[in-house]
């Protein structure tokens, strides 16, 4: 299947001289969002996953449903001050802006195997801080799954000691 044709491309959002894509008309079609999750499933299946991490919003759209399917838990990346209990937390720079990510301090146990999910790769910034967290708290980064990666802005560069899948490449 063409995931492609169900990204929409949005000029100038959410600022002038981005090109936004859009992700929700691939998530609103049954098949497509089917078939984008199986791919996804299909690869965590070879790295024996115990645990999916993904950073608010888009990785936890991505990332639960890989987790049901696989039969093991998710564990959500969230900006700061959104998670109710004690935290540790990474910073990072982002595409456009500046922000840090936290876990729960007891959402890993040290040795599992984490698959890290997000909708996009851009400059790699999002991930490398989701990388930290995970790794400060003992998890090992098994893969880390994207619908779409953004060529342009190499953010695979950052991520060369892992193991990387993109559906899309832009
Ligand atoms: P990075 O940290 O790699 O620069 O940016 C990736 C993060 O920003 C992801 O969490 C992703 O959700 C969001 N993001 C940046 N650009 C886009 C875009 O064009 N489309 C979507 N859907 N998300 C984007």
């Amino acid at each position: 299947m063409d995931l492609k044709q169900y990204i929409t491309i949005v000029p100038d959002w959410p600022q002038k001289g981005i090109l936004f894509k859009d992700i929700t008309t691939l998530m609103d079609n049954g098949e497509a969002f089917h078939y984008a999750t199986d791919q996804i499933v299909e690869y965590a299946k070879e790295k024996q996953i115990d645990l999916v991490v993904g950073p608010e919003a888009r990785g936890f759209i991505i990332g639960c449903p890989v987790a049901y399917a696989l039969g093991v838990g998710f564990a959500p990346v969230r900006k700061e001050g959104k998670l109710p209990r004690e935290t540790i937390k990474a910073s990072y720079g982002k595409e456009y802006g500046k922000d840090a990510l936290t876990i729960h301090k007891d959402a890993i146990k040290k040795g599992q195997r984490i698959l890290i999910t997000d909708d996009l790769l851009a400059t790699g910034g999002t991930i490398e801080a989701t990388i930290e967290l995970v790794e400060k708290l003992g998890g090992v980064v098994a893969g880390i799954a994207f619908l779409i990666e953004l060529s342009y802005l190499d953010g695979r560069k950052k991520l060369d000691n892992y193991d990387l899948l993109s559906l899309m490449k832009y």
